[in-house]
């Protein structure tokens, strides 16, 4: 079993004599043939919106491609909101699901026709002191205890900080009446990376039997059910992925049974998915430019943990392929690692791969999303460049990598001292 790199070991030369290693490429054929199945899958809703997880992929570029292909955002910051409003997304193409939220933040997701996806009920306050509430408003819910599909425990929704009970929603949206508003949405995000097509249809039934009772029990207009990310992929090679068309129809038949004759039909479904989206479009490419022979076999990349953090943040898998080497047999054992003094800097441990010499191009699988974004500083490690390769085959530059000068550039008086 094996993943396909985006681009050949020729291509890959081609492009490393403009753009060195390391760096992230997407797919753009790959984002928007995914981005149009999904629609497909949920054609049968009229209202039926995905918006975009920015945080997956923050990148203006990925950004308009998915607008193009009708996607809106999903924004949790101030930075994300105003990428978004600069991309040209606007009412009621963005949506604000953030939590321990500034109020100014608030103000500006008001400000750029953000949909506001309240967290506590105690935002309620908060919101109409910084901006009044709008006629359009989401509750997030939190059933608490264990979420699992038939017997298997799939999270802990008990242990997340996110949402309201069910006690506060009811509340929540009897309060957002009284102060004005009118079409209500109620927003749950139960399980991270599910591999099963049961994750949204199980969800599906939680919140469409919640919007038939708090619809009863309060009297709002619920105008949409947001089913925010959790749909994933599968990094090992071995596992079957998601079939977002079983999905699009497991939500179908659960919306038929419940909502339909609560005379709910009407209701509008959302999507917040991030993983799903870019995952398995986006890989990082590095080179290998040391060996080593200690007590184990080790291979040293130009990337690290600062360009791809979840192996060591969560000893996460992501499979590597060596271009040109795809069909030589896997008869090495070894620990693929970056250069930080962090010993879990590790791309790969006890790895099954072909031998691998100095100079050959990795590409590490599945970094399209939660990959490049989670980036971060340390030991002085820059960001790497982000390119795209496009329908036509080109290559462009969606991202200069970063350079001294910007990791200095925080830093009052630095170039004085030196
Ligand atoms: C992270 C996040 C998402 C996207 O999650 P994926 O696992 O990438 O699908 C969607 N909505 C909210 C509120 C999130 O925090």
């Amino acid at each position: 079993m094996s993943k396909t790199p985006i681009i050949s070991k020729e291509k890959a030369e081609e492009i490393i004599r403009s753009f060195p290693t390391p760096f992230h490429i997407y797919d753009e054929k790959g984002i928007r043939e995914n981005a149009r199945r999904l629609k497909k899958a949920f054609s049968w809703n009229k209202g039926f919106k995905e918006f975009f997880a920015v945080k997956a992929t923050p990148n203006p570029t990925i950004l308009k491609i998915l607008r193009e292909e009708g996607c809106g955002t999903d924004c949790s910051s101030y930075a994300e909101l105003l990428m978004s409003q600069k991309c040209g997304f606007a009412n009621p193409e963005i949506m604000f699901s953030s939590n321990d939220t500034p109020e100014e933040e608030f103000r500006f997701a008001s400000e750029v026709g953000a949909i506001i996806n309240l967290d506590d009920i105690t935002h309620i306050d908060l919101l109409e002191k910084a901006c009044g509430i709008p006629e359009t408003i989401c509750c997030r819910y939190n059933p608490g205890g264990t979420f699992s599909i038939s017997t298997t425990i799939m999270d802990n929704p008990g242990d997340a900080k996110y949402g309201m009970t069910r006690e506060q929603i009811r509340n929540a949206f009897l309060r957002l009446k009284e102060l004005g508003a009118k079409n209500f949405g109620i927003h749950s995000f139960l399980a991270s990376n599910t591999v099963s097509n049961e994750y949204y249809p199980t969800l599906a039934k939680i919140l469409f039997k919640l919007a038939v009772e708090l619809q009863e029990e309060t009297g709002v207009h619920i105008s949409f059910i947001n089913l925010s990310g959790g749909v994933g992929v599968p990094y090992t090679p071995d596992k079957e992925p998601n079939d977002i068309e079983v999905i699009g129809q497991g939500v179908k038949a659960a919306f038929e049974e419940i909502l339909v004759p609560a005379g709910m039909g009407d209701v509008s479904i959302y999507t917040e998915l991030g993983r799903f989206m870019l995952a398995p479009y986006g890989q990082l490419v590095t080179t290998a430019i040391h060996e080593k022979h200690i007590y184990k076999e080790y291979i040293g990349v130009d990337a690290c943990a600062a360009n791809l953090m979840r192996p060591a943040m969560y000893g996460a898998y992501h499979h590597i392929t060596v271009l040109g080497k795809e069909n030589t047999p896997c008869d090495h054992v070894y620990d693929v690692v970056g250069s930080l003094c962090e010993n879990n800097d590790k791309f790969a441990i006890d790895r099954k791969l072909p031998k691998i010499d100095k100079g050959d191009i990795l590409v590490i699988h599945d970094a399209g999303a939660h990959g490049f974004a989670m980036g971060y500083n340390y030991n002085g490690r820059l960001k790497s460049a982000e390119l795209l390769l496009r329908e036509d085959g080109s290559v462009i530059e969606i991202r200069r990598p970063e350079t001294v000068d910007d990791y200095f550039a925080t830093l009052e008086g630095f170039w004085n001292c030196i």
